[in-house]
């Protein structure tokens, strides 16, 4: 039901105007699976990206907590705008690349916080620990009970010794950032800037499934856009929901079809 509603919202707001469409890569257009690493991209849902992408006046951009090495290999060579690390690090159509300078700086610090992980945190302690070149994040949800107070204080013990890095708890993670005030919504401000997107001539559709779209749903919303949050929450400030990344794919395709017939 909801994704009709969607369609016809998008259907009755777009007029002449061009469609800038974002998506979130995991929980949104991939299910969570406890393996990051097996949680794969599927070639159709990246076909019906491409489609969408192709059509005129349209543009597709995924913004990702991903780092942008691991949306380059999911999104291979192609037009779509690619956001790594919340969109801190950009791969824009024309190749052209960019990079938020106070992350990069943050990078020795980083390196440093990582090997102490590593050198603290035993194998049977069964963290997942990916390096994003930007930022870490230290999975826990496969940590056996009696070492998950390793686990906490470890990172508590790191939280007092690097005062210049920040350290996010998320459900069964921490995210260790650079110590500066970053989140999507500011990832898709250093996007429309570069595209010089003009957001009155715009409709945006932002979809994502987690805490860490929030801010980008305020963004979008603030901007007469429109957002979907995929999944159950408890709160959301997106305008829709939907229940699964096969929803989304449906959207996809109806929203193709729509713009197709318009
Ligand atoms: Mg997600």
């Amino acid at each position: 039901m909801s994704i009709n509603l969607i369609i016809n919202k998008v259907a009755e707001r777009i007029k002449d105007r061009h469609l800038f469409a974002i998506f979130d890569r995991d929980g949104t257009l991939v299910p969570i699976i406890s393996d990051p690493d097996r949680a794969i991209l599927h070639n159709d849902v990246l076909e019906l990206l491409l489609k969408l992408d192709s059509l005129p006046n349209t543009r597709v951009a995924i913004l990702s907590a991903r780092d942008l090495a691991q949306l380059r290999h999911d999104f291979k060579n192609n037009d779509l705008i690619l956001g790594g690390n919340y969109g801190m690090e950009l791969l824009m159509p024309n190749q052209m690349s960019w990079i938020e300078p106070k992350a990069v700086q943050s990078r020795n610090l980083l390196l440093a916080a990582k090997r102490e992980l590593e050198e603290q945190l035993p194998e049977e302690t069964q963290v997942i620990l990916e390096d994003k070149q930007l930022t870490l994040c230290l999975h826990w949800h496969l940590t056996p009970s009696e070492y998950r107070e390793k686990v906490h204080s470890c990172i508590k013990l790191l939280k007092t010794k690097y005062s210049g890095l920040l350290f996010k708890a998320l459900a069964t993670s921490y995210e260790i950032w650079p110590y500066m005030q970053w989140d999507k919504s500011n990832g898709l401000i250093q996007i429309t800037s570069i595209l010089k997107l003009d957001l009155d001539e715009c409709l945006i559709l932002y979809i994502g499934d987690s805490d860490s779209d929030e801010p980008a749903f305020a963004w979008v919303n603030n901007r007469q856009g429109i957002t979907v949050r995929v999944g159950q929450s408890a709160e959301s400030i997106a305008q829709f929901s939907v229940k699964s990344p096969k929803e989304v794919k449906e959207i996809l395709k109806l929203l193709i079809a729509n713009i197709q017939n318009s």
